[in-house]
C-alpha cells in the first residue's frame, strides 16, 4: 500500500479507504458499457417554476441503479465516464430517453414546457453530436422546440469556436440553450456578447448564501440585471426556502428550481407534483 509518488524521502500511504474508493472507481469505469445494455440508467426530472408558480420546464438528471452499489449519482460517475471516453454514449442514451419519455411527460403536465438535457464539455469536443441529435429527433419525431441543452460556462468556453458553431446549429433547429452554473467559472464577461444562448442559470452557491452574505445578494442581483440587459432568461437553481424565492421574485428572476418545489423525480412519481406552486408570503416574512 505504498508508493514513492511524491519524490525522494516522502511516501504516500494508501489507507484501506483509499484502496476501496479506487476499486469502486475502477469498477464503475468498467461497468458503464453494461449499464447501457442492461438499462441501469434512469432519468429523474426536476421542475423549473415560472414567476406565477407554474411548471415551465423539467431538467433531466441521470441516475444509475448499479447492481452492486445501488443508486450512483452523476457527480460521481460522469467525471469517470468523461475520463474513460464513455460520455458520448451516455449523452446519446440521455437524449434518446428524453425523446422516448417526452410524450408521456407532456401527458402528465398539461402546459407547454421544455425538457433540459445536460451536456458535458467532452460532448462538444467531438464532432458528430449535432448529427446524432438530429437523427434521434427525426427517429422519435421529437419537436426540437420542446428541448433545451444546458452546458456549463467552463465547458462552453473550453472550446469556444466549436461550442459556438454547435450551439448555433442546435439553436437554429429550435432548441433553447442555457449556460449552467453561471458565475463560478470566469471573470471575463466579454464572451457573453458573442455566444448563442437563451438562458443564464445562476449557480446554487449564490442562492445558498443569499440569507447570510450581502455579497451573494449583490452578485445575484447583478447577474439578474445583466441577464435582463442582454435579453436573456434568468433561472436560479438550488432554492430551498420561501425567503430565497421571495428575494429572487423581487429582483426579477424569471425561473427557479430547487428542493423547495421538488427534488428530481422519475416519471412514475409525477402524479405527486402540484399543478401550481404557491407563494407563502407569511413564511417569507418570518
Ligand atoms: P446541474 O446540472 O447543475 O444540476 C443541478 C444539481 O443540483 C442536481 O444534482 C440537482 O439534484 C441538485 N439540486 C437541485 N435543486 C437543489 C436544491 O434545492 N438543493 C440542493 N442541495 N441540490 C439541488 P444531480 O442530479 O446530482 O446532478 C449533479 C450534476 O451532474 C449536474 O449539475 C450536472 O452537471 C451533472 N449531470 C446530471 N445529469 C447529467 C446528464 O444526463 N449528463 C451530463 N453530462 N451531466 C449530468
Ligand atoms: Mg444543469
Ligand atoms: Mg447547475
Ligand atoms: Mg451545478
Amino acid at each position: 500500500y505504498r508508493s514513492k509518488a511524491r519524490g525522494r524521502g516522502t511516501f504516500t500511504v494508501f489507507t484501506p479507504d483509499m484502496v476501496e474508493s479506487h476499486k469502486r472507481k475502477l469498477s464503475i469505469a468498467n461497468s458503464i458499457d453494461q449499464a447501457i445494455t442492461n438499462n441501469e440508467f434512469q432519468l429523474y426530472y426536476q421542475p423549473k417554476i415560472a414567476r406565477d408558480g407554474r411548471i415551465i420546464g423539467l431538467e433531466a438528471l441521470i441516475r444509475w441503479l448499479h447492481p452492486e452499489f445501488g443508486m450512483v449519482m452523476p457527480g460521481e460517475f460522469i467525471p469517470i465516464a468523461e475520463q474513460g471516453g464513455k460520455i458520448s454514449a451516455i449523452t446519446q442514451w440521455v437524449i434518446e430517453q428524453v425523446c422516448i419519455e417526452l410524450p408521456m411527460l407532456q401527458e402528465k403536465i398539461a402546459q407547454r414546457f421544455r425538457v433540459s438535457i445536460n451536456l458535458s464539455g467532452h460532448d462538444l469536443r467531438h464532432g458528430g453530436l449535432f448529427d446524432a441529435i438530429h437523427s434521434l429527433f427525426t427517429r422519435h419525431r421529437t419537436n426540437p422546440e420542446y428541448i433545451e441543452f444546458e452546458v456549463t460556462e467552463s465547458a462552453y468556453l473550453e472550446n469556444f469556436a466549436l461550442s459556438n458553431k454547435f450551439f448555433r446549429r442546435v439553436s437554429n433547429m429550435g432548441c433553447a440553450i442555457a449556460l449552467d452554473d453561471f458565475g463560478t467559472g470566469y471573470s471575463s464577461l466579454s464572451y457573453l456578447t458573442q455566444i448563442s444562448i437563451d438562458t443564464l442559470k445562476i449557480d446554487r452557491q449564490f442562492i445558498r448564501e443569499l440569507e447570510t452574505s450581502e455579497r451573494s445578494r449583490l452578485v445575484t442581483g447583478t447577474i439578474i440585471d445583466l441577464a435582463k440587459r442582454l435579453s436573456l432568461t434568468i433561472c436560479a437553481e438550488g432554492i430551498e426556502n420561501h425567503r430565497q424565492w421571495e428575494y429572487l421574485l423581487e429582483h426579477g428572476c424569471d425561473h427557479v428550481q430547487g428542493f423547495l418545489f421538488s427534488k428530481p423525480i422519475p416519471l412514475s412519481q409525477f402524479h405527486s407534483l402540484p399543478m401550481r406552486f404557491e407563494r407563502l408570503r407569511e413564511a417569507a416574512n418570518a
